[in-house]
């Protein structure tokens, strides 16, 4: 915690009241803990795989069953409502860790954009700094997206449990590290807004089946897809840039990734923002989202078109480690 901050903080927060003492995120961290560096990004070597769970195997706040089992695609708004959501995974395999794109979190904080973070349970483990400053952050919202990168397709009933209660967990012990540094700055508990479990969960490879739908929604999880697959690979970001903007309806939900995999993210997304506001789009989170019309499902989980995604069943197995053992 940032100790020089805490007392301006708190004589800030006697005289100014509820809304400044809300900002639980400016009162653990200063702006250059926040701001990051370029060098987050970068992936660690492959490891032997890391199959260990977190410090508690199960939630203790265990969730209610969801009724209705399909994965939410988009999100149907009335007319001349024109939102969006961005939505950014942080995926980690078991056999390397992944990273952080500083660049892309200061983009959003500068330009005031909600998004949705999907984060492994993992890549929580691994980056427990950069997770607590998105969990106190009141712009974003995080999701479940399973401990190691599970393939929900592949892996048995106990492996799919697996990967979303470890996860729920690993984000439990974190809300409570939270709620202790908050109150280690002396604010009340009500300062910590992030949510006692995360309610939503993103596949990874995107893969599903009836079976993992049912098996998220009986543990209280929405499984979360996407309709626009932003072209992250793309070295040209400017065209990737345009691509996107073109593609983003009312109710879109953005697939991206902020793990630092994608190497142009931030550079394509500050330059969709200004097309997509010109096309008089504003963004929210997917929860915010779904509050502002009805969601539309799937009963199958796919990139752009129904068994896109098959062929990774193949090269990725159950989709915990990478196909290559050697960097
Ligand atoms: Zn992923």
């Amino acid at each position: 915690m940032a100790v020089r901050y805490a007392l301006p903080f708190l004589l800030l927060c006697l005289f100014s009241g509820p809304a400044v003492c809300a900002d639980l995120l400016r009162a653990l961290w200063g702006q250059e803990e926040l701001a990051g560096a370029p060098l987050d990004r970068l992936q660690g070597r492959t490891h032997a795989p890391d199959d260990t769970p977190p410090e508690r195997t199960g939630p203790n706040l265990v969730l209610p069953p969801r009724d209705g089992a399909e994965a939410v695609r988009r999100v149907a708004l009335p007319p001349g409502v024109r939102l969006a959501a961005l939505t950014f995974d942080l995926c980690e395999l078991a056999d390397r860790r992944a990273g952080y794109d500083a660049e892309l979190a200061n983009l959003l904080r500068r330009e005031r954009i909600p998004a949705t973070f999907f984060a492994g349970g993992r890549w929580l483990q691994s980056h427990p700094e950069q997770a607590l400053q998105l969990m106190a952050d009141p712009l974003f919202e995080l999701g479940n997206h399973g401990w190691t990168h599970g393939n929900m397709a592949v892996l048995d009933a106990d492996g799919r449990r697996e990967q979303l209660l470890w996860t729920q967990a690993q984000y439990e012990l974190l809300r409570e590290e939270l709620t202790r540094r908050a109150r280690a700055a002396g604010l009340p508990e009500s300062a910590v807004a992030a949510p006692g479990a995360l309610t939503a969960f993103r596949p990874p490879y995107g893969r599903c089946t009836p079976a993992s739908l049912a098996g998220t929604a009986a543990l209280g999880l929405r499984t979360v897809t996407w309709d626009v697959v932003a072209d992250e690979m793309n070295p040209d970001a400017e065209a990737a840039a345009r691509d996107l903007a073109a593609r983003v309806r009312p109710g879109s939900i953005v697939l991206l990734h902020a793990n630092g995999v994608p190497p142009h993210t931030a550079r394509i997304v500050e330059l969709a923002l200004p097309l997509l506001r010109a096309r008089g789009f504003s963004f929210v989170t997917v929860e915010k989202l779904l509050d502002a019309g009805r969601a539309e499902t799937s009963a199958e989980c796919f990139f752009n078109r129904p068994g896109d995604n098959l062929f990774l069943d193949r090269a990725y197995g159950d989709g915990t480690r990478h196909p290559k053992k050697t960097d």
